[in-house]
């Protein structure tokens, strides 16, 4: 009998494992997948750490949080300064001087400044009341119509002025010279790739993979006191209420017998006639040498059944469901954590405070 079982080998379980184990109580994690480290996975390709389910930088302003990683992996120094290509104009993301420059020829914070506001102005925003507002508000209409709208309309399937304004805040707009994407104290990405991290999490606790908790859910919840459960919170309750929505991507990975294909990690294609949102070249997530490179294009899509999870899609609608079956996890005992099972769109970071929290939370239960 296990103390806990803990369904998915992700970050939030493989944490939650590694913090109990670390308290003498005994768990068995699973994974319907054939790898650990859920979302986060990498796999090693011509010497290059390949984020299978998408680029993954990790970046957080919580020391406990960065200290509680660094125990597993050893980050390196990489800043995100992802570039953007509108129909082959090039932009410095995010938003900041060299944006403003290449944009408007314009020179000092203060010309890019009243840029910013001439545009906002004439568009007649005050309060703003969705993404494509809320965006014209923080960087005016050029910017918006070049660099947001088209990237935003593929990643999300919806026009701008159907999306919810927090989304583009999660984007800085800066009026220095500074191309970090994160306004973070700590960042970086693990030496050697994410699922040595969590293998390292998880070293010496018992793990079965190619193990689907659905498919087997009597069997395996008489197994532990205790379930937690990172999987979609939908599915865990058998779509009772409806299916919440969810953004899919596709990968679609090549080898290229070349050392530099873009010269960057992170190339947006923010026209809304390239199919595909960006382009990840992996190895300049680390600095690579090698003599190949491999790249990704990541074409977003609707999640329909059989398709990978991402992004919950929190707007009012699939919020309200939400809530819905978050009464029911309130009630059932179960333990739901990470992006699946809280339905957030969290960062990395956040997942991991969530999961200490989780421990402290359930410790002496
Ligand atoms: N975004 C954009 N243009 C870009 C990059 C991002 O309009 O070149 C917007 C877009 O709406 C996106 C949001 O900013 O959904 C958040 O982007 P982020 O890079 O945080 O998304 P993630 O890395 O989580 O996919």
């Amino acid at each position: 009998m296990y103390d806990y079982l803990i369904v998915g080998a992700g970050l939030y379980g493989a944490i939650f494992a590694r913090e109990m184990t670390d308290l003498g109580k005994k768990v068995l994690v699973i994974d319907k997948r054939d790898h650990i480290a859920g979302n986060i996975y990498t796999e090693s390709v011509e010497g290059i750490n390949v984020h299978k389910y998408g680029a993954h930088i990790f970046h957080t302003n919580d020391k406990r949080v960065w200290e509680y990683v660094g125990r597993f992996a050893e980050f390196n120094r990489y800043t995100n300064s992802p570039v953007a290509n509108y129909n082959g104009e090039l932009y410095s993301l995010p938003f900041n001087m060299y944006t403003f420059n290449k944009m408007w020829g314009v020179v000092t914070p203060e010309e890019a400044a009243a840029k910013i506001e001439e545009q906002r102005a004439a568009a007649g925003i005050t309060e703003p009341r969705n993404l494509e507002e809320q965006a014209i508000s923080l960087v005016g209409t050029d910017i918006y119509e070049k660099l947001i709208k088209g990237y935003t309309m593929k990643q999300w399937g919806r026009p701008c002025t159907e999306l919810p304004s927090f989304i583009i805040k999660r984007l800085p707009v800066r009026l220095t010279f500074d191309n970090n994407y994160f306004n973070a104290l700590y960042q970086g990405i693990p030496m050697g790739g994410y699922t040595k991290m969590i293998e390292n999490m998880l070293s010496g606790i018992e793990v079965r993979l190619s193990t689907d908790f659905l498919a087997d859910r009597e069997a395996l919840s008489a197994s532990a006191k205790r379930i937690v459960f990172t999987g979609p919170i939908d599915a865990f309750f058998d779509f009772k209420y409806g299916p919440l929505e969810y953004r899919s991507v596709r990968f679609e990975t090549e080898i290229l017998d070349k050392p530099n294909f873009q010269g960057n990690a992170v190339v947006n294609y923010t026209d809304s006639e390239t199919p595909f949102t960006r382009i990840i070249e992996h190895k300049f997530f680390e600095f690579g040498t090698q003599e190949k490179t491999v790249i990704s294009r990541e074409y977003s899509s609707a999640w329909k059944p059989g398709d990978e999870p991402y992004y919950p899609v929190n707007d009012d609608k699939n919020s309200e469901l939400y809530a819905k079956y978050k009464a029911l996890a309130d009630e059932s005992g179960v333990i739901f954590g990470g992006r699946l099972g809280e339905y957030k769109y969290y960062d990395m970071d956040v997942v991991v405070g969530k999961a200490l929290d989780a421990v402290e939370k359930y410790k002496d239960q």
